[in-house]
């Protein structure tokens, strides 16, 4: 075993605080990635938080990782040491059910194996995530990261862009589409650049009107501060297609008066409790109410690639590790531009 440093919240109500785990040596199909830097999601502090139950302690956070490959196992043969690399938001799957079967391993039948906060399959102990200087994994499950893509601003993209590109192309969205986003956090600001490139006319809906020069120049066509109730009858009807990322509880039904006739709006912001849905709102226009999970890894290798063509890279505050507390608390208050990213070497520097 390979003693690694890492961070941990010990318990729901802990800050996170300097731990060490274990490392396995990398098996026949597994590799051993050298970790450079770890993308914070808001999904992190609602599992170390045990905001929606069930969470593992104590929990390494972490599923935006980038480093490069230290070691490879016997019978690998897609990856060589010192390829640049990336792991998403899980490690494992069933591989045999139809979702697996597909590339949908994010919705695998036996549950996907998450990086943290999860179990593996064989001997279920728990798993641990970015916020550490190494990791072991199979080699199916880990994506290349393109040369033109700086590596710190591509930790995001494992999670806030394959999140944000997975239902913008499931739903068909093209060019000349009218695309709202709302909530400009990590997710949000990811499907700003990602939906722009796929040639749509993009308006951000957000609590913070601070943001609205930084939405334009993420690629946004308009911007609408949404504290304003007005906002609400100005665009109702407007759009073809709604991205939520929101974090914290909203009124969904708001948003859904904005779809025009049959347009969709996609949940991907898991708030701690559940909301009221008014039927009326979505048969009176036959409007759609979806959600979507990450994207499989193949659909995660399309994204690195689109994002490489199109030159897209997150829009980062790149971190030492001791900062993560108080990143954590930046980030509920909506006060993060775009993606908070932890420099790996400083927890090194810290072990
Ligand atoms: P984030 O960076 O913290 O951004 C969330 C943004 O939502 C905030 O910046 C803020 O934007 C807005 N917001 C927060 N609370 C709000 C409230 N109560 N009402 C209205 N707006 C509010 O978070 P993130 O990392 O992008 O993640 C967003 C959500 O997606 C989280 O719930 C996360 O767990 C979830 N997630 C889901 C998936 C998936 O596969 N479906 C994947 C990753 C993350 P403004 O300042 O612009 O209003
Ligand atoms: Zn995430
Ligand atoms: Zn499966």
């Amino acid at each position: 075993m390979l003693k690694t440093a890492a961070y941990a919240a010990a318990s729901a109500q802990s800050p996170l605080a300097p731990h060490s785990i274990e490392r396995r040596e990398p098996g026949p199909n597994e590799v051993l990635i050298d970790i450079l830097y770890c993308g914070v999601c808001h999904s992190d502090i609602h599992q170390a938080r045990d905001e929606w139950g069930g969470s593992i302690f104590p929990m390494v956070p972490g599923h935006e990782i980038v480093g490069r490959i230290a070691q490879v196992g016997a019978q690998v043969g897609k990856f060589q040491v010192g390829d640049a690399v990336g792991v998403g938001c899980f490690v494992d799957s069933c591989r045999e059910c139809p979702q697996c079967r597909d590339g949908l391993q994010q919705y695998c039948d036996q549950g996907m194996t998450g990086t943290y906060n999860s179990r593996e399959r064989a001997g279920g102990a728990p798993t641990f995530g970015g916020y550490s200087t190494r990791i072991t994994v199979d080699q199916d499950y880990v994506l290349r990261i393109p040369a033109s893509i700086p590596l710190d601003r591509a930790a995001p993209l494992l999670c806030a862009g394959i999140t944000t590109y997975s239902p913008l192309k499931h739903y068909g969205v093209k060019a000349g589409d009218r695309v709202a986003v709302v909530g400009l956090g990590g997710l949000g600001h990811m499907a700003v650049k990602l939906a722009a490139a796929m040639g749509a006319n993009v308006t951000v809906l957000s609590t913070s009107e601070s943001k609205r020069d930084a939405a334009l120049a993420l690629g946004a066509q308009d911007f609408a501060a949404t504290r304003d109730p007005a906002v609400f009858k100005t665009l109702a009807r407007s759009f073809d297609f709604i991205i939520d990322s929101v974090s914290g509880e909203h009124d969904y039904n708001a948003y859904l008066s904005l779809l025009k006739v049959d347009g969709t709006m996609v949940l991907l912001g898991i708030p701690e409790t559940p909301a009221p849905v008014a039927a009326g709102l979505l048969i009176s226009k036959r409007r759609r109410l979806a959600g979507s999970m990450i994207g499989g890894i193949a659909e995660t290798q399309e994204m690195l690639d689109f994002c490489a063509e199109h030159g897209i890279a997150s829009d980062i505050e790149l971190i030492d590790i001791a900062g993560i507390n108080e990143a954590y608390e930046r980030m509920i208050k909506g006060d993060v531009r775009y993606r908070f990213v932890i420099d790996i070497a400083s927890l090194e520097r810290a072990a």
